[in-house]
C-alpha cells in the first residue's frame, strides 16, 4: 500500500487542519521609534513604511494596531542630541521621551501591552551601551546601576514590562531587585538573553539614531560564531529571574532559537531585526519577491522555537493573517 502524504494537502481547509505552527497575530511585538518634537510622522529611509513619531502622533498609529488586533509594542526613544550625556541620564529621566511617550500610549489605550527597550545607548553621547571607563572599556558592574534606574523609571511611568537589550553580565538580577525594592515585583522582565554582535542591525542604528561614536559592541555583545555561549548566556538569565528569553536576530540565527528552546522552559522571543526586515521589505516594495515571502520567512522564525516574534513586519502579517 501506497502512503498518500498528499491527502492531507487536498484543500485549504484540510490543510488548516493539519497546520503543524500556527502564526498568530498575538505572538507579534510591534517597535515603535519615538522622537522628540512635535507633528511629526516620518519614514525612516532604511526601514520602508516603519515610522518615527513624535508623541503626539502616537495615538492614531496605536488606533492602528489596535484595529489590526496587535497587542504588544516594544518602544525606543531617540532624545535630542543636546540631551545625550556620558552616562545616558536622559534615559532614567521620568520626563524623558520614552516615559512620556509610556504616559501616551496607556492614555490612548490602557490595554495595549507596552514593553520598553532598556538600554543606554540612544542616550550617551558615544552611542554605547554602557558607562566608559578612561580606556574606552564599558565598564559592567557600573552600568548596572544605571540600567535598573532606567527600568525603574519606565515602569513608575506604565510599562508593562521591560526588555533590558544591553549584554551586561548581571543585568537581570539588578534589575531584579531593582524594581523588587519599588514594589514592581509582578512586573515582568523579557531579557535580549542571547543577543549577537550583529551587521544586520544597520537600519536600526539609523532608526534610533544609536551607532557607536567609536569602535564596536563585540566586547558585550556575543560573537555570532557561538551556539554554546547562547546555552550559558540564557542560564545565567533564567537563574538571575528573567521571565522571558530572547534570541536577536532571528533570520540567521534559526538554530540557536532551536537550541535555546529545547533546553529551556521560559518562553522564548526572537527579534526579527531590521536588517532582516529592510532586504526582505525591498525585494517584495520592488516586485523581486510575491509578499508571501513575508509570511514564509516569519513563519520559519515560529517553526525553529519562537513563541513571540518582535518585528517591524507585525502590521503586513496582521492584514494577511485576516485574510
Ligand atoms: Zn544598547
Amino acid at each position: 500500500m501506497l502512503r498518500r502524504p498528499r491527502r492531507l494537502r487536498a484543500n485549504k481547509a484540510i490543510r488548516n487542519l493539519v497546520r503543524e505552527t500556527k502564526l498568530n497575530v498575538e505572538d507579534l511585538i510591534y517597535p515603535l521609534f519615538v522622537v522628540e518634537g512635535e507633528g511629526i510622522k516620518s519614514e525612516i529611509s532604511s526601514l520602508p513604511d516603519v515610522y518615527h513619531f513624535s508623541i503626539d502622533k502616537l495615538a492614531e498609529e496605536i488606533e492602528e494596531l489596535k484595529e489590526l488586533g496587535i497587542e504588544h509594542v516594544i518602544l525606543f526613544g531617540i532624545p535630542h542630541d543636546h540631551e545625550k550625556d556620558a552616562c545616558g541620564s536622559e534615559g532614567y529621566n521620568d520626563n524623558g521621551i520614552i516615559q512620556r511617550a509610556i504616559r501616551k500610549i496607556k492614555e490612548v489605550d490602557s490595554e495595549m501591552n507596552v514593553i520598553t527597550d532598556v538600554c543606554m545607548c540612544e542616550y550617551t553621547s558615544h552611542g554605547h551601551c554602557g558607562i566608559l571607563t578612561e580606556g574606552g572599556y564599558v565598564d559592567n558592574d557600573q552600568t548596572l546601576e544605571y540600567l535598573a534606574k532606567i527600568a525603574v523609571s519606565h515602569v513608575k511611568a506604565g510599562a508593562d514590562m521591560v526588555a533590558p537589550s544591553d549584554m551586561m553580565d548581571g543585568r537581570i538580577q539588578a534589575i531584579r531587585e531593582a524594581l523588587d525594592k519599588e514594589g514592581f515585583e509582578h512586573i515582568a522582565i523579557m531579557s535580549y538573553s542571547v543577543k549577537y554582535a550583529s551587521t544586520f542591525y544597520g537600519p536600526f542604528r539609523e532608526a534610533a539614531n544609536s551607532a557607536p561614536a567609536f569602535g564596536d559592541r563585540k566586547t558585550y555583545q556575543m560573537d555570532p560564531a557561538n551556539t554554546n555561549e547562547a546555552i550559558i548566556e540564557s542560564e545565567l538569565d533564567v537563574l538571575e529571574g528573567a521571565d522571558i528569553l530572547m534570541v536577536k536576530p532571528a533570520l540567521s540565527y534559526l538554530d540557536v532559537i532551536r537550541r535555546v528552546k529545547d533546553n529551556f522552559d521560559l518562553p522564548l522571543a526572537a527579534y526579527n531585526v531590521s536588517g532582516e526586515y529592510a532586504m526582505l521589505k525591498s525585494a517584495v516594495k520592488n516586485g523581486i519577491l510575491a509578499e508571501g515571502a513575508i509570511y514564509e520567512s516569519v513563519m520559519s522564525i515560529k517553526r525553529a522555537g519562537a513563541d513571540i516574534i518582535i518585528t517591524y513586519f507585525a502590521k503586513d502579517l496582521a492584514k494577511m493573517l485576516k485574510k
